[in-house]
């Protein structure tokens, strides 16, 4: 027998780990903060989107996990020399790709408190402040938003009684329901059709125009509809947006749903974005008709400087909810539950398990209060009008789409390029046509803006054209970033349309 290589090896009881020890817990507490400050400070010396090849971190780190513990220090030192070169700095000023994810102190304090209560909130009982205070901020952020009576919570939390639609119909019929969207929907509400089960045949994606913004025509939705119910399907479901991903365009939800009453369609909103900014009273307009919803989301995790994740989600009638996603094991039984005076949030979502996150975006509302969050989001909005107007001004540039919120989509136009690959003695009249060759010039500008490490913006695609999105929203963002970001734009597009700075 080898006794000699597969002995564990003995514990010393002097070494016991233990893993909530209050002085190293202190100790590596404070350390993380003095890591993550240095990590503010230097950010801007980043590449703000990261450079390393696929599979960097496998050629460096070990192919197995230690056996005997590593100090925080040694493990710190590898997040700086090979975590860090793989981090796409989304806290970088000079951010612009996607939507923002503005984390600020409150966010961060928020989140390290939740972590550090560690409480798993699935009813009333598990934790009762979670839920109580979930109840609170979701009113706080719902009366901000001037969301009606019928979205907020009240002491009767029983509310009204919905029939799913699934008992009204048969569960037979499921291939009969018929989702509708536009081409602008994220593509989030795809992959929820599928996973609830609605044949892809009865995904209904509606054609957007440019001449209309890209919101979803009524006209279109009801034309749809018709033809479905004609061939006896049944009108299920329709996602609206305030602020799309390419473009930020506006559903114009009342006129929807005057289109939808007459067909029983569940009508949700999805402001992921664009939500934060209603709370300024001279963007309430973009969800006026909202009383008419049956639900609307928002995720504070974008632009309202709440540390990832933090999705808002209201429903108006919550029965709808409950009943589709209820249970009951013995194990989660209790008084309280069931004497039906509490809410337990596991009845409202998907998993069992959810995190303390009102914690989070309380303490973020009062961090900051109102006032400082409504001038926090009208600085972006300023800013991307500032930069919209540097846009405007170089006549080789055009804006796709006149911008909304702090989203800005701009292009080299098909004329700036004609021009430069004429003076280069390619012909005119081709070009100008050649969408293709316009595609190609941005998608190079938006390339080499990105690799150059000093900036971080995305695309998007509008009928047929691609476009360079420039999303303002981060947390450390301010003017001259965006001047400043402009000027590598124009110095790149000199480089490749031959032309002098304007
Ligand atoms: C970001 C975004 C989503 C996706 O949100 P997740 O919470 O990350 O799933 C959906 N819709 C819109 C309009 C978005 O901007």
């Amino acid at each position: 027998m080898n006794t000699s290589s597969s002995n564990p090896p003995q514990s010393d009881p002097q070494k016991t780990m233990n893993p909530l020890d209050l002085e190293e817990f202190k100790r590596q507490g404070y350390m993380m903060i003095d890591f993550l400050t240095d990590y503010y400070k230097n950010i801007e010396n980043y590449p703000v989107l990261s450079k390393v090849e696929p599979g960097y971190l496998a050629k460096i780190l070990p192919s197995s996990a230690p056996f005997q513990p590593e100090s925080i220090e040694s493990i710190l030192e590898d997040v700086q020399q090979h975590i860090i070169p793989g981090i796409t700095h989304w806290m970088s000023p000079n951010y612009y790709a996607y939507f923002p994810s503005s984390g600020s102190i409150a966010g961060f304090i928020g989140e390290m408190l939740s972590t550090g209560f560690n409480v798993v909130g699935f009813n009333w009982l598990s934790s009762p402040a979670a839920t109580e205070l979930e109840t609170i901020v979701m009113n706080w952020l719902g009366k901000l938003l001037n969301l009606p009576k019928s979205f907020i919570f009240s002491s009767n939390i029983k509310g009204g009684g919905e029939i799913k639609k699934l008992s009204q119909i048969g569960k037979d019929n499921i291939g009969k329901l018929v989702v509708y969207c536009s081409d602008q929907t994220h593509s989030a509400l795809q992959k929820a059709t599928q996973i609830v089960g609605i044949h892809s045949e009865n995904f209904r994606v509606i054609k957007t125009k440019g001449s209309n913004l890209f919101a979803l025509s009524p006209d279109s939705l009801l034309s749809t509809i018709l033809l479905d119910v004609d061939n006896g399907l049944i009108p299920y479901f329709l996602c609206a947006t305030i602020g799309t991903t390419s473009t930020n365009a506006v559903d114009p939800i009342k006129l929807l749903c005057n289109v939808t009453k007459e067909y029983d369609i569940w009508v949700h909103v999805d402001a992921a974005y664009a939500g934060s900014v209603c709370i300024c009273p001279e963007f309430r307009h973009c969800i006026d008709g909202i009383e008419e919803l049956n639900s609307f989301s928002f995720n504070a995790h974008k632009w309202f400087l709440t540390n990832l994740a933090c999705c808002c989600l209201w429903v108006k009638d919550h029965n709808a909810l409950t009943t589709s996603l209820s249970t009951n094991p013995e194990f989660l039984r209790n008084k309280k539950s069931d004497s039906k005076e509490v809410i337990d949030y596991k009845d409202w979502q998907i998993p069992l398990s959810r995190k303390f996150n009102a914690l989070k975006l309380w303490i973020v509302l009062r961090s900051y209060g109102v006032e400082n969050l409504k001038n926090f989001l009208r600085n972006h909005v300023e800013m991307a009008k500032i930069f919209e107007g540097l846009v405007r001004k170089d006549e080789r540039f055009e804006i796709v789409v006149p911008s909304k919120f702090s989203l800005v989509c701009f292009r080299i136009s098909p004329f700036a390029i004609s021009i430069a690959n004429d003076s280069e003695g390619y012909y005119v009249g081709k070009m100008m046509n050649d969408a293709y060759l316009v595609n190609e010039m941005n998608h190079k500008l938006l390339d080499l803006i990105n690799s150059s490490g000093k900036a971080y913006m995305s695309h998007g695609e509008v009928e047929g054209s691609f476009v360079i999105r420039c999303a303002i929203g981060a947390t450390l963002t301010e003017e001259h970033h965006v001047t400043m970001t402009w000027k590598l734009v124009q110095q790149i597009a000199s480089f490749l349309l031959g032309t002098p700075l304007n």
